[in-house]
């Protein structure tokens, strides 16, 4: 029987309907400007404010330490260039990052090398993690800023951020993490990791799209990006998107009280997906096991295209993706796969299932049940199959 299954929870996820309930006066009742001084005006402030705690809390940072914003995209903005601009006047131009980053941070980077920046792009290694040691090594008198995911959205792979935070703050520099995929599924402590700057998005969460935060650590200067009124004590302009803003700490609130449940329940799922779809013939896990997110499967197929798999994957109601959404439209592999060292063939084969927890054991049945024959035959009308069986190769080991 045809079920719809939606596995693209690290594209975005739907509103939940208690955050939908949070969000809804705010468009209509409570629809004052927070910087008004009448009482409607005052009410939307206080549920701003509101929110602005529980995302504080979330992280256990403080409330004046949280900054809203249209998303994870601005957030890692401003983050890089707000800390590289500062940073520079006292004639530190460099910046580490790291390969695998998401293009709100690669792209951002890459805008400030034309501006007379220095970059160097730490390696990813086989397993999808990057090394301490070698964040160690790259730092220099004049290192600005590290910037480095906190859990990568196509592999799902989680950094030793803590080390790396330790590091940073060892050798006095700025440590900001996009943490976007990562809040919500694994716990995250400002303090304890030495987290300086951190961006997250409401929309991974089951929270509203266009609502996100920038943590920036008292002390930590940044110039502004976006100029104009006196909102967020000066420092982010443009009227509160309250309703967002109202979803985004709903879903904060839910999504860090239940944090161990949720995982543990999460990633017994994502195990067996992993394990059945394992069991297909050249079949590969891409990004380490045991540092992963919960809800995140990412495996190559060898010998089909991760296109033609998702469009059959569709027609048979299940939604997952291949690369990141950013990249489909374009043919090249995704720059992730090939940062950890896979070839373009095999990249190419990719398919990212992520779950939430509105995922059902069933939900894992029906892909086990569906995917297995949608790979047979798509090998069966692929010439770069033939050739791989013609030839008798060895599957793909990666190095
Ligand atoms: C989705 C995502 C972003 C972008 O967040 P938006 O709110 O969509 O701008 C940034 N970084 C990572 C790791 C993401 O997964």
């Amino acid at each position: 029987m045809a079920r719809f299954v939606y596995a693209d929870n690290a594209a975005t996820t739907p509103v939940s309907e208690k955050v939908l309930q949070a969000m809804l006066p705010y468009f209509s009742q409570q629809y004052g400007n927070p910087s008004s001084l009448y009482s409607v005006g005052r009410e939307a402030k206080k549920a701003v404010e509101q929110a602005r705690e529980t995302v504080a809390r979330c992280l256990n940072a403080q409330p004046n330490e949280i900054f809203f914003t249209s998303g994870g995209s601005e957030a890692d903005n401003w983050a890089i260039k707000g800390a590289a601009y500062e940073q520079a006047k006292r004639g530190k131009k460099h910046i580490i990052t790291s390969k695998f980053e998401h293009h709100a941070v690669l792209h951002t980077v890459e805008s400030l090398a034309k501006q007379g920046f220095s970059i160097t792009y730490l390696d990813v290694h086989s397993d999808g993690l990057v090394r301490p040691e070698e964040l160690e090594q790259a730092i220099r008198e004049d290192t600005a800023l590290v910037t480095i995911m906190y859990a990568n959205n196509e592999i799902g792979t989680i950094q030793p951020v803590e080390e790396l935070g330790a590091i940073c703050k060892r050798r006095r520099v700025l440590f900001h993490t996009d943490a976007v995929q990562a809040v919500g599924n694994v716990p995250i402590d400002v303090e304890a990791q030495h987290i300086d700057l951190l961006s997250l998005t409401a929309h991974k969460l089951h929270g509203p799209k266009g609502a996100g935060a920038l943590y920036v650590r008292r002390g930590v200067k940044l110039q502004n990006l976006v100029e104009g009124g006196a909102q967020e004590r000066g420092r982010r302009a443009g009227t509160e998107n309250t309703a967002g803003i109202v979803g985004l700490g709903a879903a904060m609130a839910m999504a860090c009280d239940s944090i161990e449940q949720r995982a543990a329940r999460l990633s017994k799922m994502r195990d067996r997906l992993i394990e059945g779809a394992s069991k297909i013939d050249r079949a590969h896990l891409n990004g380490d096991p045991i540092h992963r997110l919960p809800g995140n499967v990412n495996m190559c197929f060898e010998g089909i295209e991760g296109e033609s798999l998702l469009l059959m994957l569709d027609l048979k109601g299940i939604c997952g993706s291949s690369g990141s959404a950013c990249t489909s439209g374009s043919l090249d592999p995704s720059h992730v796969l090939l940062a950890i060292g896979l070839p373009h063939e095999i990249a190419h084969g990719s398919l990212r299932l992520s779950l939430s927890d509105q995922n059902s054991d069933e939900d894992v049945d029906y892909i086990l049940e569906i995917l297995p024959p949608i790979v047979e035959r798509l090998r069966q009308m692929s010439p770069l199959w033939e050739k791989i069986v013609s030839e008798n190769r060895p599957p793909y080991r990666l190095k």
